[in-house]
């Protein structure tokens, strides 16, 4: 007998149906033996509602009371996840966040779990009951307030929950088979991977792959607990995320794992900066003190005529606004000249533990990149990532220019999304 932590996805729970057909895999699960905890997200796209909902009351809603909002979305799921359970004759009892024992700094929006006191799951799975929580949610350990982990942060609440009751593994359900080479919505050709790392799928969270919450695979690889990411809507082995590729598996030789894009930021120029030593620290102290995460920068060298240079750099188009009200405070003190907001960028992402022994891969890159057209105009890289910075327009042209320049695509079309509206 095992114990395994379940988390459905909200397109997996999306109406009454989905509920039911959750509901039986659980009682399947429970009825080989195991010990069953239940992670759930808000059905369908509930969350996006709730948060425009609450944008036609105020533009700016207040942290507290939007996490208090959003946190209903998925205890309606869990109850009624619970009722469905109950139908098929098993006892299930739902938890929210805050009775689960998943304890969070008080950042509403991006709080993160600091410690988790399952003592009540634990009760109901000794009392042979299945558990359900909600996903995505905790209570500050400061504030007593109920707090979100972020969008997507049911995962997290699964892996969390996992390492905490030391179970023997974590089940994602999804709308798609497992983690494939690139987004299945936008690359059809892409091919389901057996097996990432922890390393690779940091990268490919980091980049925009939204299959998986960031902080889940942090905490996963912390505690070297394996994730199998799979369909809630076949019964197809998925993905093992894990600590190393399988020796002698088909992963061993590819370069590229992964790529991929994201929509979600934008860029900042500051242009006409004095090139004085403590300039960049000034502006980016200032940024950083409003929490504000930034994520590409460039800079270039000064025109040797003006002594003025321009900084470029990426954020979350969510904290845009925020960046350039703070940037504008500064332009009397620094002495630049303007500041050039741009919303339409994409981020592309070639992501492999292989890139690290295998020269060329940029070149191969940028020259698909140039037979589609696209100009590049920022670019990153780690050991194992290569990032571009190109118009969003070109951004799923470019995605399948890569995939395709890396061998990457599939001989058969094994991508298939079940559900889901890609919000
Ligand atoms: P859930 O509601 O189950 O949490 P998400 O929408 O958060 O599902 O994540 C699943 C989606 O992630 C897929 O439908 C797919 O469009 C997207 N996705 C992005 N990159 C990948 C990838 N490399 N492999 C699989 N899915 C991906
Ligand atoms: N419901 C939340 C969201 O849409 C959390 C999650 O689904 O993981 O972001
Ligand atoms: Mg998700």
């Amino acid at each position: 007998m095992g114990l395994i932590v379940q988390k459905y996805g909200g397109s997996s729970v999306a109406d009454a149906e989905g509920m039911k057909r959750v509901a039986n895999r659980i009682v399947a699960a429970k009825r080989d033996g195991n010990q069953v905890v239940v992670v759930v997200s808000a059905m369908g796209d509930t969350t996006d509602e709730l948060i425009d909902l609450a944008k036609q009351i105020t533009p700016i809603p207040s942290g507290r009371e939007l996490d208090m909002l959003l946190t209903a979305g998925e205890r309606i799921s869990m109850a009624l996840l619970a009722m469905a359970i109950t139908n098929l004759g098993h006892e299930a009892r739902s938890f929210t966040g805050s009775q689960a024992g998943v304890i969070t700094t008080s950042a509403h929006g991006r709080a993160r779990i600091i410690d988790v006191t399952p003592g009540r799951i634990q009760e109901a799975l000794a009392e042979g009951a299945i558990a359900i929580v909600a996903g995505f949610q905790g209570i500050s350990q400061d504030t007593k307030d109920v707090t979100t982990l972020g969008r997507g942060g049911s995962d997290t609440t699964a892996v969390a929950l996992a390492a905490a009751l030391e179970a023997d593994v974590c089940e994602i359900y999804t709308d798609v088979d497992g983690i494939f080479s690139a987004d299945p919505r936008v690359v059809p050709t892409a091919r389901k991977l057996k097996t990432v790392t922890y390393e690779e799928m940091l990268e490919l969270a980091a980049s925009g792959a939204k299959v998986l919450h960031l902080r889940c695979v942090e905490y996963a690889r912390r505690y070297d607990l394996p994730i199998h990411v799979r369909s809630s809507f076949t019964t197809n082995e998925g993905t093992w995320v894990v600590k190393d590729h399988p020796q002698g598996g088909e992963m061993e030789q590819a370069i590229i794992s992964g790529i991929a894009h994201d929509k979600s930021e934008a860029k900042i120029t500051i242009v006409g900066v004095p090139d004085r030593t403590g300039v960049a620290a000034r502006i980016f102290q200032a940024i950083a003190d409003a929490d504000i995460n930034i994520d590409m920068i460039v800079q270039n060298v000064s025109a040797a005529a003006t002594g003025l240079t321009d900084i470029s750099f990426t954020l979350p188009k969510d904290e845009g606004a925020d960046a350039t009200a703070i940037l504008q405070k500064l332009q009397g003190e620094v002495g630049f000249a303007s500041i050039q907001y741009d919303d339409q960028i994409g981020k592309l992402s070639l992501i492999g533990a292989g890139m690290r022994s295998h020269p060329g891969i940029t070149a191969t890159f940028f020259g698909a990149m140039s037979e589609a057209g696209i100009n590049i105009e920022m670019i990153s890289t780690s050991e194992i990532r290569i990032s571009i910075i190109c118009r969003q327009a070109d951004l799923e042209r470019g995605a399948k220019a890569a995939h395709a320049a890396f061998g990457l695509d599939a001989d058969s079309n094994e991508a298939v999304v079940y559900g889901g509206t890609g919000r």
